[in-house]
């Protein structure tokens, strides 16, 4: 079951110029900043109510992070919706023809499960599922 949006992620060049920037807009600094080896990215969380803005900063050079700046520029990179149980969505979205990048779950940030749904199967949003590891 889909239970809520957990963040929206936006690609940003340089967590140091952007952290700046959306400390401004938020009134505060992030309240968790952390490197994700997995996903080759450096994350910072902004909470808004139940969900929160998550900038990240691509620690290589052929990161999907540093591609996505490399055609599009920075902004909003992906919607997070999180889940009770990822991999019974996975199999249940599998179902329904949508592609995912990775066949099995992966360790995000922020003590999170993650997978991610290809942009080709949803009408070009990358779309990231999360499940709090227990
Ligand atoms: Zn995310």
């Amino acid at each position: 079951m889909i239970k809520k949006i957990n963040h929206i992620g936006i690609a940003v060049k340089s967590l140091g110029l952007s952290s700046d920037i959306f400390t401004k807009l938020f009134g505060q600094s992030a309240v968790h900043t952390e490197t994700v080896p997995e996903q080759n990215a450096t994350i910072a969380f902004y909470p808004v109510g139940e969900s929160s803005l998550e900038l990240i900063e691509s620690t290589s050079r052929d990161s999907s992070i540093s591609k996505f700046i490399d055609k599009r520029g920075e902004g909003i990179h992906h919607i997070c919706l999180e889940v009770d149980d990822i991999r019974l969505e996975m199999d249940r979205l599998k179902n329904h023809n949508f592609q995912f990048i990775q066949d099995a779950p992966t360790a995000g940030g922020d003590g999170y499960w993650v997978a991610f749904i290809h942009p080709k199967s949803a009408n070009g949003v990358l779309i990231e599922l999360c499940e709090k590891m227990k």
